[in-house]
């Protein structure tokens, strides 16, 4: 009884782990354990040794589990020292910077351009990608015959389905839903099957039209001067030339004062002084008689540029596919 009582405690106090202490338990206290064994023995002892042994056995017993006990509030205080120590949170450490991307300079240059055109009245609308033939073609002056088509080349889906080639079906769009007053902006991706260093089959651009009474082509020329000179500087002068368009008469391109040298002309505006940023024109009045327009009594211009080719001007990129080649180092630099 002496041995089992000191090898007992022994092992409770060498016991460093509540696992290795609950196995100590069983082996002293469990049902196979010898003390209770004993203990269950005593009805077959001698009568007189039967009281002693009883009671020394009870007290080696409960001495032996309030060892447990206690040693089991200690490990688990241990324990859970150890396990805050674990999880200690030192918050005088730096933070971890998680990487915070930013607009691609497609995106960063097509807000610019609507706000511009918000900050004059404009409102923002947007149309389907896929497109039909009269959207695209047909109802924009283009009949299927016209020469401007073979201009596009388009991406055909099926049929008369198609990829639009410009955003200019949702001018038709919004005039076959509102009548005038018309003041709008066409923001988005348009497609053509063509690709080098300034052509992509994929580009985005922005369209603008304006319908109204008595709108003229200084209106026209006008905003284009105020668009320009948000744009790329105060000081820069617009120049409009004679083009062609389907859907525009008169039809203009429009040029900027090169920025690069201030009109003196460098290799940038091939020394003639002037970059073409965009096209634009009255919008012709076949055009109107699709959307139910009356073209005695409203007039209107229309403009088209690339965002592509603006953002390439203003930050002097010299090739459009760095815009959709994803580089980082590009990228990262606007
Ligand atoms: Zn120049």
């Amino acid at each position: 009884m002496r041995s089992i009582y000191a090898d007992g405690l022994a092992n409770i106090a060498g016991a460093n782990d509540l696992a290795t202490l609950e196995a100590v338990r069983v082996r002293f206290l469990g049902r196979k354990a010898d003390l209770v064994l004993l203990l269950r023995s005593i009805p077959e002892l001698p009568v007189e040794e039967r009281p002693e042994v009883g009671r020394v056995g009870n007290v080696v017993r409960k001495y032996l589990e309030s060892a447990v006990e206690a040693r089991h509030a200690e490990l688990e205080t241990e324990e859970l020292v150890l396990g805050l120590e674990r999880e200690r949170l030192d918050v005088t450490l730096p933070g971890r910077a998680s990487p915070l991307g930013h607009l691609h300079l497609v995106m960063q240059t097509q807000r610019e351009i609507e706000d511009i055109f918000t900050g004059m009245g404009y409102q923002i609308a947007e149309g389907p990608e896929i497109e039909t033939e009269y959207y695209n073609f047909e109802a924009l002056n283009t009949p299927a015959d016209h020469p401007a088509r073979s201009l596009h080349d388009t991406f055909f889906i099926e049929g008369e389905v198609l990829l639009r080639t410009h955003t200019s079906p949702v001018q038709v769009r919004v005039m076959e839903k509102q009548a005038p007053p018309v003041r709008i902006i066409c923001p988005g991706r348009a497609y053509r099957r063509d690709s080098d260093a300034t052509h992509t089959p994929m580009f985005h651009q922005v369209e603008g039209l304006v319908v109204d009474e008595r709108i003229t082509l200084a209106d026209l020329k006008g905003t284009l001067e105020t668009f320009v000179r948000a744009m790329f500087g105060a000081d820069r002068r617009v120049r409009l030339r004679p083009h062609y368009f389907p859907f525009t008469e008169p039809s203009v391109e429009v040029d900027v004062s090169c920025m690069m040298c201030d009109g003196d002309g460098c290799r940038l505006c091939k020394r003639s002084g002037w970059l073409e940023i965009l096209g634009a024109g009255m919008v012709d009045p076949d055009v109107f008689r699709f959307v139910n327009y009356d073209p005695e009594r409203y007039t209107g211009f229309a403009f088209g540029m690339g965002i592509e080719r603006i953002a390439m001007l203003k930050h002097g990129v010299n090739d459009l596919r760095l815009f959709f080649e994803n580089d980082l180092r590009f990228l990262r630099q606007f």
